[in-house]
């Protein structure tokens, strides 16, 4: 197929373009550089440098989109919510309409579990109420609304993949974020030397261990997942399906997880919780596994901080 991916300079567009040139599609890249890297672009994609909104002539023949690009850091959203509205809800919708002029039918989303909010109850299944706490998670929600209503007047087929705590590298591809806020990668700057110590941000959580528990999951697995919602967009349908392990780890064992992998003691210091973060976030994917054969390969803590560690630093 000639697929076109926005986004795929950044860090899990990257992998799935990777996955696709190597599945023999015809990939062309779409990525406006503002948070991606160029060398990032697999061999063997074209690279257009442009933003969603003029996404235009990259369209022309595309069968269908695999949508990664935008703005996803959460604390960034809460201080300037107008470019996540602006740039997630306003760009998709640009690139939706222009999808529809060019009559390229299918999307596969990149959503987030962030839509959930607060959770009720563990592990989060898809009927779970949707109740974001920033406008990130907000502005990404509005995109799922307008799938469906866009499959439902318009024959749209979309699938919507909610991210858990997405980690790990594939081969060259690798997490690199400018202002980097996730965790793993965090704790390995530490190793590497370019951090002097991680801070945990909260130990008063009703967790085992007070910190806050996530789930995450290997990119090379979140990867092989929009291959198959590929294969499963139908039109005049959106399909939504969570994505993550379905473990959770406090911020406490990942830490000894990175310590173990690297040797390094890893200082870590314990600061304030940090606005907006659920105590625990673990996933069911048991729709995903069951509707569309899905099954993660690399589920354990260790594999996947190891790959990161091996991308990093160059082991
Ligand atoms: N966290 C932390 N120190 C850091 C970065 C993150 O303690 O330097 C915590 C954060 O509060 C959250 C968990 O680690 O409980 C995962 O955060 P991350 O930003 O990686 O992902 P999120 O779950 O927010 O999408």
């Amino acid at each position: 197929m000639r697929l076109l991916v926005t986004g795929g300079a950044g860090y899990v567009g990257s992998v799935v373009a990777a996955q696709l040139v190597a599945a023999d599609h015809e990939v062309i890249v779409l990525d406006d550089l503002s948070t991606g890297h160029a060398d990032a672009v697999p061999d063997g994609a074209t690279f257009v440098e442009a933003s969603i909104e003029d996404a235009g002539q990259a369209l022309d023949g595309v069968d269908a989109v695999l949508h990664f690009a935008a703005k996803s850091l959460v604390g960034e959203s809460v201080e300037k919510p107008g470019r996540y509205w602006a740039n997630n809800l306003g760009g998709t919708l640009a690139l939706l309409e222009a999808m529809h002029e060019r009559g390229v039918r299918k999307i596969v989303f990149s959503s987030t579990a962030a839509t959930y909010g607060e959770p009720e109850s563990s592990p989060i299944p898809e009927s779970a109420p949707t109740r974001p706490t920033n406008p990130y998670g907000a502005s990404k929600l509005a995109v799922d609304t307008a799938l469906t209503a866009f499959a439902g007047l318009r024959g749209l087929g979309a699938v919507s993949l909610r991210y858990f705590n997405v980690a790990g590298a594939y081969g060259r591809y690798r997490e690199r974020h400018t202002v980097e806020t996730h965790l793993i990668p965090n704790v390995l700057k530490v190793a590497t030397g370019e951090r002097e110590s991680v801070s945990v941000f909260g130990t008063d959580y009703p967790t085992p261990d007070g910190t806050c528990v996530r789930d995450y999951i290997h990119v090379a697995d979140l990867a092989t997942a929009h291959l198959l919602a590929l294969g499963a967009c139908r039109e005049g349908e959106h399909q939504i399906f969570n994505l993550g392990n379905g473990t959770g780890f406090s911020v406490r064992e990942v830490i000894e997880v990175c310590r173990a992998v690297t040797g390094h003691e890893i200082p870590a210091v314990v600061g304030p919780r940090r606005a907006g973060d659920p105590a625990v976030l673990v996933a069911s994917s048991e729709r995903i596994q069951r509707e569309l054969g899905w099954k993660p390969e690399r589920t354990e803590l260790r594999d996947i901080v190891a790959d990161a560690w091996e991308a990093l630093s160059g082991i």
